[in-house]
């Protein structure tokens, strides 16, 4: 089959459909070329929190505008090395998004509310339009909104969204992209197009990329499990159809973030220990690695850096009866970690009766998640550690809590609290959001090519860039979150596609 447009978008998850949807309403003809067999939409349906500067519904709404601000902060945290040019498109980008967004739906972004990105410090972090949240009640994610804004407008210009889209080749002369070849529901599919956006999203369902890039994930993988929320489709199918095409791939930093210590489970107070100061986290050699709590004090990303450089990423969660005891006591005065960490405000049992009756059960499941044991060498075998090793480190660390002083992870001292059983462990996860970057982009999301300028017409968006980030030694910096990125990059590579297509 043959078919002709202006812009073929390559992936219809947030960025791609974004983008096409945007040069679509600039008039040019778009067909959006989406892998999965049924879904449209990828990670973005499932993001909610994200940073928006400088857009005519913060102005309306006299909210302060700390572009600047923020912008110093980023590039100060990341030494100056992303590209200025581009860091300011994309930033600015995430507002002249939403001003698009809300021009073709305006009764939608009538509906946001005002509150900053989840992860933000509110010194620099823009307040601005926020739709989602958990629980009854919650509004539907911004995420998914502009997903389903998207598409219907692209429906609605009469563009074409192939599902079960193979592709296969974009092909190219003299440099200058001129069509694709792919298989749609296996049947051979061949589009003639000025300019191609490629849009498809992570890698990290690539164990080869993954092995190279993050040895110690691929090692802790068989202990993570399989992440359910991670798209089938994330196999990384862009990177090669680009290099392919003549671009300049990034091989320096390509980043996986990853999330830990997570200890979501079948009990909410043991799932919720983990955010005890009084716990100790112990890895598979049963030795602590690290001030517990660091989800709370580092984040949850950089703390799974942190878990991900443990032997397989294997991390427990060890209290007992006397910590649980004096977290109980504290009442409502809990840390409080950052999503999607358990969080103790307000439900935590208030006496030790209520805590074992929601416990045991999950106890008794025996599911390889939460332990009990009367003595730590019992604990250790159970958990399938050294029971000397982790006899020596509950040892040494209630030695430290006689002395008030954590001579090995440098607690606090009022958060030591002696532990004397009987034990409980959670085993604590290790997650990703996904793994990000290959194709290098400029300041208008064009492909840079192996050569030397641009490949003529090839563009990306989302997660598949690098540019908005350094990996540091293994470690996600990024001056943007992946949402605003994703919105913003497609905004930009569908503007500067339709007048390159036109
Ligand atoms: C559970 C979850 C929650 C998240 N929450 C947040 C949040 O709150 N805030 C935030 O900032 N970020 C969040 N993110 C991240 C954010 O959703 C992603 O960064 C964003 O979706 C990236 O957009 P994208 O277009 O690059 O990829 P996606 O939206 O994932 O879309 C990629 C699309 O490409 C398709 N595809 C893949 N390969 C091909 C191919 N070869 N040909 C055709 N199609 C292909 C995929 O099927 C998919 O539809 C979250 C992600 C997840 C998974």
């Amino acid at each position: 089959m043959q078919k002709t447009c202006d812009i073929v978008v390559i992936g219809g998850g947030g960025s791609g459909l974004v983008a096409g949807a945007r040069a679509a309403t600039l008039g040019r003809s778009v067909i959006v070329l989406e892998k999965d067999k049924k879904n449209l939409g990828g990670g973005l349906n499932m993001a909610s929190t994200m940073r928006t500067f400088g857009s005519r519904w913060q102005k309306e709404r006299n909210l302060p505008d700390t572009t600047m601000l923020y912008l110093r902060n980023r590039m100060d945290e990341t030494f100056w090395r992303i590209d200025r040019k581009l860091a300011s498109n994309v930033i600015r980008g995430t507002g002249a998004f939403f001003d698009w967004f809300e021009e073709i739906a305006p009764e939608k972004a009538a509906d946001f509310d005002v509150g900053r990105y989840v992860f933000d410090d509110p010194a620099d972090g823009p307040l601005g339009p926020q739709s989602g949240g958990h629980g009854p009640g919650a509004k539907k994610g911004s995420g998914r909104i502009f997903v389903e804004t998207a598409a219907e407008k692209l429906r609605e210009l009469g563009q074409e969204i192939l599902l079960d889209a193979v592709t296969e080749e974009i092909c190219t002369e003299n440099g200058k992209v001129t069509g694709v070849k792919a298989a749609v529901a296996g049947e051979p599919v061949e589009i003639a197009c000025k300019a191609v956006i490629l849009a498809c999203g992570s890698w990290i369902r690539n164990p080869e990329l993954v092995k190279k890039y993050y040895p110690a994930l691929a090692a802790a993988q068989p202990y993570m499990g399989e992440s359910p929320h991670m798209n089938w489709n994330y196999t990384g199918d862009g990177l090669a159809l680009a290099e392919a095409a003549g671009a300049l791939m990034d091989e320096e930093n390509r980043t996986i973030r990853m999330m830990g210590p997570m200890t979501m489970c079948r009990s909410r107070v043991m799932s919720d220990m983990a955010a005890s100061r009084y716990s100790i986290y112990v890895n598979a050699l049963g030795k602590r690695y690290i001030c517990e709590g660091s989800q709370m004090r580092m984040g949850v990303f950089d703390s799974g850096s942190v878990q991900l450089e443990q032997p397989e990423g294997k991390v427990f969660v060890i209290f007992d009866e006397n910590t649980l005891a004096r977290t109980l006591a504290d009442g409502d005065d809990q840390p409080q970690p950052q999503v999607p960490m358990p969080n103790m405000a307000g439900h935590f049992p208030k006496t030790l009766e209520e805590a074992h009756a929601d416990m045991d059960p999950a106890l008794e499941k025996n599911d390889g998640v939460t332990f009990r044991a009367d003595t730590v060498e019992e604990l250790a075998e159970k958990i399938g550690v050294d029971p000397a090793a982790l006899k020596e480190t509950v040892d040494s660390y209630n030695g430290y809590c006689a002395e008030g002083m954590d001579w090995d992870c440098y607690k606090p001292s009022e958060w030591l609290a002696p532990m004397t059983g009987p034990f409980y462990a959670v085993k604590a996860n290790l997650g990703t959001d996904g793994a990000f970057g290959g194709i290098q982009i400029d300041e208008n999301m064009r492909a840079k090519a192996k050569d030397g300028g641009v490949v003529e017409g090839l563009y990306a968006a989302g997660d598949i860039c690098s540019g908005r980030f350094l990996n540091m030694t293994g470690i996600k910096k990024q001056i943007l979150n992946d949402m605003s990125f994703a919105v913003s990059s497609g905004f930009i590579a569908g503007t500067c596609a339709a007048e390159y297509a036109g």
